[in-house]
Formats: C-alpha cells, sequence, structure tokens
C-alpha cells in the first residue's frame, strides 16, 4: 500500500480536525494538491479534506471541538475549519449533476467514488486518510502520477464542456507535474484545440490566476506552445507571441535568475494583458516597468540606472532571448552597477540661477550629458557644461 508521511499530515491541528470527523464515524480524506504534492516530494501548500458528512455536520462537529468553521464555500460543500490557524477546506463529497460549462452544479455524494469522478485529473483524484494511507478510487491516478502524465477523468470532450477552466489547468498542471519529454495527452490536445472558443466563458480573474500559476512554473514554454497549437493562446491572449518564451527561461537558468509570472508575461506581450488577466495593480505596475525598459533602447548599465535593477535585468534577458543570443557576459553585472547610480548633480547646485520648470529642464539635460557620457562626466564637468 502506497503511504504518504510529511509533517503537516502530523501536525496535531491537522489530526485534530480528521479526528472530530472520525470519531463521529464519518470519513476525513485528504485529497488533490496536499496529497498529490506529499506523493512527488514537494512542499504541501493548502490542505483539503474530502468527507462524507455534510456540512451542516462538519459545522457542528467544528463548534463541538473547539475549531472556528468558516461557510467559504458553502453552497458547493466547502467549510474551512481552521484549527490552530491552519486553515482546512474541508468538502462533502461531491458529484456533478448538471454543467453550464462555467461551473459544475453539484450535489452531494455518498461515496469517494463519485467525488473522485468529478474531478479534472487522474492525479487529482488521490485520496489519504489521517495515516497517510493513499486511496486511488479511479485505478489510475497514481500510475499517471509516476509517469507524470496528466490525464483528464474519463473522456477530454465531456470533462471540458463541463467547464472550460480545466483546459487551462490542463497546460498549468503539465508544466508543473509532467514528464517534458513525454509529449502531451494527444486525445487531449484535440479535444481543446476543437472546444479552445469556450474559454471566452470564463472570467478574467479565473483566467489570470491560472495563467499565472503556468508562467511560474520552472519552465512553461513546452505547455505555451501547446496553447499556441491549440488556439488557446490566441483565446487568452490576443497579439502574444511566444517565441523568446522557451530561449528566455533557458537564460534565466543560465543567470539562476528565479522564474517570474510577470518576467515571462512580459516576454510573451499581447493587448489589454491587465483587463484580460485581471492583474493587481501591482501586477500591472511590474510588468508596464519591464515594458518600458524592454522599449527603452538603451544599453544595460543605462537601463539599470533608468528602470532600476530588477526590471533592467528582466528587459536584458527578454531582449536577449528575442535575438536567440545570450547577453553579453556583463550585462547583468551592468545592470547593477547602472542601478547604485546616482546623478552627482542636485537642485541645490543649481539654485538660485534656475528655477521652476527651467531648473528642471536644466537637470534633465544635465543627466542627458551624464548618461551620453557614460556616466564619465564629473559633477565640476556637468556644471561648467563640458
Ligand atoms: P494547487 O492547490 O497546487 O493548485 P490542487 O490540485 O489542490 O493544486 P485546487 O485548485 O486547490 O488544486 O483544487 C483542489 C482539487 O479540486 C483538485 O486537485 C481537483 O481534484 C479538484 N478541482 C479543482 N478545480 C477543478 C475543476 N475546475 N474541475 C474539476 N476538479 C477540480
Ligand atoms: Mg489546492
Amino acid at each position: 500500500m502506497t503511504r504518504i508521511a510529511g509533517d503537516w499530515l502530523d501536525r496535531p491541528a491537522t489530526q485534530a480536525v480528521c479526528r472530530m470527523l472520525e470519531d463521529a464515524g464519518h470519513r476525513a480524506l485528504f485529497v488533490g494538491g496536499c496529497v498529490r504534492d506529499a506523493l512527488v516530494g514537494r512542499a504541501v501548500g493548502d490542505i483539503d479534506i474530502a468527507t462524507d458528512a455534510r456540512p451542516e455536520v462538519v459545522t457542528a462537529l467544528a463548534g463541538a471541538a473547539g475549531l472556528r468553521a468558516v461557510p467559504t464555500g458553502i453552497d458547493h460543500g466547502t467549510v474551512t475549519v481552521v484549527s490552530d490557524g491552519v486553515p482546512h477546506e474541508v468538502t462533502t463529497f461531491r458529484r456533478d449533476v448538471e454543467t453550464d460549462g462555467r461551473r459544475a452544479v453539484v450535489a452531494f455524494a455518498d461515496t469517494v467514488e463519485e467525488d473522485a469522478r468529478r474531478r479534472d485529473f487522474t492525479m487529482n483524484a488521490l485520496y489519504a486518510d489521517a495515516r497517510g494511507a493513499v486511496s486511488d478510487p479511479l485505478g489510475s491516478g497514481l500510475r499517471d502520477l509516476a509517469a507524470r502524465r496528466v490525464r483528464f477523468i474519463e473522456d477530454p470532450e465531456v470533462r471540458i464542456r463541463e467547464d472550460y477552466l480545466r483546459i487551462l489547468r490542463f497546460f498549468r498542471f503539465h508544466a508543473w507535474y509532467g514528464d517534458p519529454d513525454a509529449g502531451m495527452d494527444a486525445d487531449a490536445l484535440a479535444a481543446i484545440a476543437a472546444l479552445s472558443g469556450g474559454i471566452e466563458t470564463l472570467s478574467a480573474e479565473r483566467i489570470g490566476h491560472e495563467i499565472k500559476r503556468l508562467l511560474g512554473a520552472p519552465d512553461p514554454a513546452p505547455s505555451v506552445a501547446a496553447m499556441r497549437a491549440t488556439g488557446v493562446l490566441m483565446q487568452v491572449l490576443p497579439g502574444a507571441d511566444d517565441r523568446a518564451l522557451a530561449p528566455l527561461v533557458h537564460l534565466e537558468a543560465e543567470a539562476a535568475v528565479a522564474p517570474d509570472a510577470m518576467r515571462r508575461l512580459a516576454a510573451l506581450g499581447g493587448e489589454s494583458v491587465d483587463d484580460r488577466l485581471r492583474l493587481s495593480r501591482a501586477e500591472a505596475k511590474r510588468l508596464d516597468h519591464i515594458a518600458r525598459a524592454v522599449d527603452d533602447g538603451a544599453g544595460p548599465e543605462v537601463l539599470g540606472y533608468r528602470h532600476g535593477v530588477e526590471a533592467a535585468r528582466d528587459a536584458v534577458l527578454i531582449l536577449a532571448a528575442s535575438l536567440g543570443q545570450p547577453p553579453a557576459p556583463d550585462a547583468l553585472d551592468l545592470t547593477i552597477r547602472g542601478a547604485q547610480r546616482t546623478l552627482p548633480v542636485r537642485a541645490e547646485d543649481l539654485i538660485p540661477e534656475y528655477e521652476g520648470a527651467a531648473l528642471g529642464a536644466k537637470l534633465k539635460e544635465i543627466e542627458a550629458r551624464w548618461i551620453a557620457s557614460g556616466f564619465a562626466l564629473t559633477r565640476s564637468e556637468l556644471l561648467n557644461g563640458a
């Protein structure tokens, strides 16, 4: 029998949630990401627990056990049980009964098999009890996870019609868990190509969430290439071009720069990206900042000076990726050096000779001369107009 282990599983706070269900004669099964990630040895994030107890029972049991129950998704059966500050999403076994292509309408179910069948991919339909004993109710999840194969549960076309977000989840999970050398499931890609138009029914928020997580993967390039080939990229990011993405991922690795969704997004380009992906203000600002550095046209040191070390580094990598050649060996160091520079002339040096708008213009002119000199002109040379 397959078992999982981990500090998160042994944690008394988490065991307390399982115990409150089990002591009342209910099942408590970890499911989804926590089981999958524990099996492949990755850090476990959110904890999802599936149970046959109905939401109102979960809420009552939590109350009796002195745990806080928050009805975070009560209409689809989810109660968040907070134990020692740790949230546990406890969801009643469900089955899909009817769909509108965006969100499955669900009914509660009595068996874990039914609950498993309504999930998206076989590797996401794995369960484990409070002792870590893993079960694979559909019988192919463990095998597919070991083979790093992202496979829809049952017919991809039917499953996609139920919820078009599964198209984007397919690419996201492939980027994080798929075998990069094995190619993607051909039936899934054919279904996706046939149904890519359905993506337009999804909210910008859900699309953005998936795309950002996809682009934060170590290497999203094969997934994005498949998105292009199936017409999905054009749907989610019209005008995007993924030609620079694979080279960018390669250059990032060479420079030991961590993956970053906004940098990858900047390399893809596209129209109205902020709105289409409902980016946060901070994300939109960062994306715009990188784009301005890319369009600046200056060398790395000036980029560092003008845009700061991060945006300059991102721009250097993106520009090199689009040219298909590595940046100059000292380019990244130069961005750092540029970012550390400060104009040796200050406004006070020009007052009272200049003031108001004229002062601003004079400072700009001095700065332009300084930059044009390769930051070589000294303070007195700049002040004396040399
Ligand atoms: P992570 O939390 O790392 O994104 P996860 O697998 O836990 O991975 P969630 O989005 O938290 O993903 O969803 C939890 C589980 O719910 C999934 O593992 C899957 O079984 C199921 N699920 C989530 N979204 C869908 C969907 N759109 N269609 C079908 N099943 C889904
Ligand atoms: Mg999760």
